[in-house]
């Protein structure tokens, strides 16, 4: 496990370039690790299977031109890394093609270089297809040069299984690691994306002071508890409050302390509102307060309370201890009047309410 650890962080060490695209080398270096002990482990027991010393030799000539291509990009640009393997991939892979006959499958090793150079993000279309293109005809050219007849394996041998299937057998783990990148960039996108939109949501649902929900998106909920009440068969109601001579607040102990008390209030009613409905900022310094599954006189109630919790609280800012009220409209939602008209009355009643003195709540 230790050892697999070290090796994976050796794998995925960052490339020295800041604007590298880091998950082509790490495909890279994922696939070089492997081909390299199998190319070691083949030319070894090419030698001593006698197969002689040609396929021996392929064999450690591209161990030695992958291992230089591994360290290669620790210190090079991905893109040539990848250019000098998709090349040298194509010339070794061949020659073992002509050594070792076509259906020793060694030629497929081409088409994971192939499939790297479409995983780069930062190689365009056009270089793409030129790879493509490139790999199309080198394949032609390895066909061309392979032999019909007799290869350095012979038909029914153990050398001929064992190099035919471990060749299979490693093509398609490559496939299967390409597939896991492929799979894995993907997702990170999509994750990502993800991530974005919730963030972009919130932003845009969030009045950015209090935390509380904005006018915007108290609208949509509102209009989520309307569905809710007619299909349920609850009566609503929507209410307004307004914070009692806050302009004095502001310029008396000035905007911050203002924004303060905006700020200590919105804990409070979030938390108050919390088993009852919800709260919104509605305008400056104006509550919109939801309370589903609640008559005028049960709201009343409810709101009372909170007046009586904002009234006996003390807002301390600085040195400043500072005391508040409030005053609240009430309206029940009817269907035929709409959301609009229901807070327009729930509007008038604080305005009422504000002419009789304040802090109280008019239903
Ligand atoms: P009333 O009892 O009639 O409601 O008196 P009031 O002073 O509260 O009413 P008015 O509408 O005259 O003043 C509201 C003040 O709220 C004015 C504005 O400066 C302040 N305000 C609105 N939004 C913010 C805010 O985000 N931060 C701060 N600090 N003050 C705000
Ligand atoms: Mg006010
Ligand atoms: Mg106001």
């Amino acid at each position: 496990m230790g050892l697999f650890r070290k090796l994976h962080a050796f794998i995925i060490k960052e490339s020295p370039f800041e604007d590298e695209a880091n998950g082509l080398l790490f495909l890279m270096r994922t696939v070089l690790v492997i081909w390299m002990p199998f190319y070691f482990v083949m030319g070894i027991y090419s030698l001593i299977s006698g197969l002689g010393i040609k396929p021996f030799l392929v064999f450690f000539t591209g161990l030695l031109v992958y291992g230089g291509i591994f360290a290669e990009t620790y210190t090079r640009r991905s893109q040539r890394c990848l250019y000098y393997l998709l090349v040298s991939a194509t010339v070794i892979t061949g020659f073992l093609t002509i050594v070792f006959g076509w259906r020793a499958s060694f030629q497929n090793f081409v088409y994971i270089c192939f499939l790297i150079v479409w995983y780069d993000p930062t190689t365009g279309s056009r270089r793409k297809a030129v790879s493509s293109i490139f790999m199309a005809v080198s394949m032609c050219v390895i066909s061309y040069f392979t032999p019909f007849g007799q290869t350095v394996l012979t038909p029914g041998t153990a050398p001929h299984f064992i190099v035919v299937y471990s060749n299979i057998i490693l093509f398609s783990i490559c496939l299967s690691i390409v597939a896991y990148y492929f799979c894995n960039q993907y997702i990170e996108s999509e994750h990502k994306l993800r991530e974005y939109n919730s963030r972009l949501k919130q932003i845009a649902e969030t009045d950015p002071l209090t935390g509380l929900m904005n006018r915007r998106s108290a609208e949509q909920e509102i209009r989520v508890v309307v569905k809710e009440s007619t299909r349920l068969k609850y009566m609503f109601c929507l209410a307004i409050g307004d914070i009692d001579f806050f302009k004095n607040v502001n310029d008396t102990y000035g905007h911050e302390a203002g924004d303060f008390i905006l700020q200590s209030l919105a804990e409070e009613f979030k938390n108050f509102m919390k088993a009852r409905g919800f709260v919104a900022r509605w305008g400056g310094e104006e509550f919109l307060f939801v309370l589903p599954r609640m008559n005028g006189d049960e709201a009343m109630a409810v709101l009372d309370e909170l007046r009586h919790i904002v009234k006996n609280k003390e807002y301390v800012y600085k040195e400043h201890t500072i005391k508040l009220t409030m005053t609240f409209g009430i309206e029940e939602f009817s269907k035929i009047s709409g959301v609009e008209k229901t807070i327009e009355e729930a509007d008038k009643k604080l305005y009422l309410g504000k002419q009789n003195g304040r802090d109280q709540v008019v239903f």
